[in-house]
């Protein structure tokens, strides 16, 4: 039977560490601050946008959410995004996907400062984690790699596979488990043989968005098994990518959904608002 990782207990803890990490900020006089912008009405987003704020403020990070209607123009929003570039006060800047058709999602991610995309989407900090030289890592993909430490589960050496090749979790989860010495398959939905691959990991990352897909048949016995996905049932339940119950049987280690890689997304946001404030004051000192 699989030990399950508990993704809210380990969340928590870490949000212990940041709140210990910005007392210490605010003793030396800095308060972390993040600017998180909201395009429209999307209910989802809504949510996420306001879980993003009670968790800044839960840990003493400053926040402010910025919302701008529907018919917003790019060139408005463009604005606003330098206008949070320029302040000294704010570290993290993170703009909530999906944005309206009418506006380019790639020229927004664009318009952040590398210093202050804390989802570290833009080309210049996704071209960091290729190499290796990151600040901040993309918070769902980093997410996973705490949970696989915190949970005493090896890297190095360990044959992983990621099924996904999206660019906000797959490629990067890929790169992350590579930086850790684990030997990587990417599996996408052209791949063939996509039972036999995944047989073949000591660590599976599933993030497709299809509620549970994969099955215990396709586990390797003893395997850590981490499901990012989050699927709405028409029941209105939440599943993940991964078929708990027959999974949960053969895994060594196994994530729930919701309770699994969910918490630590904004856990890790968190965690990259604080390390750019940082990152400012040594700026700061250096010059
Ligand atoms: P995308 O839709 O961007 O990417 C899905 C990927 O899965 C694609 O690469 C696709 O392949 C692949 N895929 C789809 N069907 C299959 C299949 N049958 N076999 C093999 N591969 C397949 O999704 P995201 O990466 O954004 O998200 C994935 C899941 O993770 C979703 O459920 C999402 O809700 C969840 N998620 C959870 C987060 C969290 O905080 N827990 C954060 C972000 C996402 P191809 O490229 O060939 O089309």
């Amino acid at each position: 039977m699989a030990k399950i990782i508990d993704g809210k207990k380990i969340s928590a803890e870490i949000r212990q560490e940041i709140a210990q990490d910005v007392r210490r900020m605010k003793e030396a006089g800095i308060v972390p601050g993040l600017a998180v912008i909201i395009v429209g009405e999307d209910p989802a987003s809504q949510i996420y946008v306001r879980n993003k704020g009670r968790a800044c403020e839960e840990v003493g990070i400053h926040s402010e959410i910025i919302r701008l209607p529907e018919q917003t123009v790019q060139q408005a929003l463009l604005s606003q995004i330098a206008e949070l570039n320029a302040r000294d006060d704010i570290h993290g800047i993170l703009v909530q996907l999906p944005l309206p058709r009418h506006i380019d999602e790639g020229a927004v991610i664009a318009a952040i400062s590398p210093d202050k995309d804390v989802d570290a989407f833009s080309e210049v900090n996704v071209g960091k984690i290729m190499i290796g030289n990151f600040r901040f890592l993309p918070c769902t993909p980093a997410g996973v790699m705490e949970l696989l430490k915190r949970s005493g589960i090896e890297t190095e050496g360990k044959r992983a596979v990621v099924v996904g090749r999206s660019n906000i979790v797959g490629k990067p989860q890929a790169m992350l488990l590579l930086h850790a010495n684990a030997t990587v398959t990417i599996c996408h939905s052209r791949t063939r043989n996509l039972a036999e691959l995944c047989r073949e990991a000591d660590i599976l990352v599933v993030a497709i968005g299809r509620a549970n897909f994969i099955k215990a048949e396709m586990v390797k016995p003893g395997a850590a098994v981490i499901d990012v996905g989050m699927n709405r049932l028409p029941d209105g339940k939440l599943a993940g990518d991964v078929d708990f119950a027959g999974v949960s049987e053969v895994a060594g280690y196994l994530t729930p959904v919701p309770g699994g890689v969910g918490p630590m997304t904004i856990t890790m946001l968190l965690k990259n608002t604080v390390t750019a404030a940082e990152a400012a004051r040594e700026k700061r000192e250096r010059s």
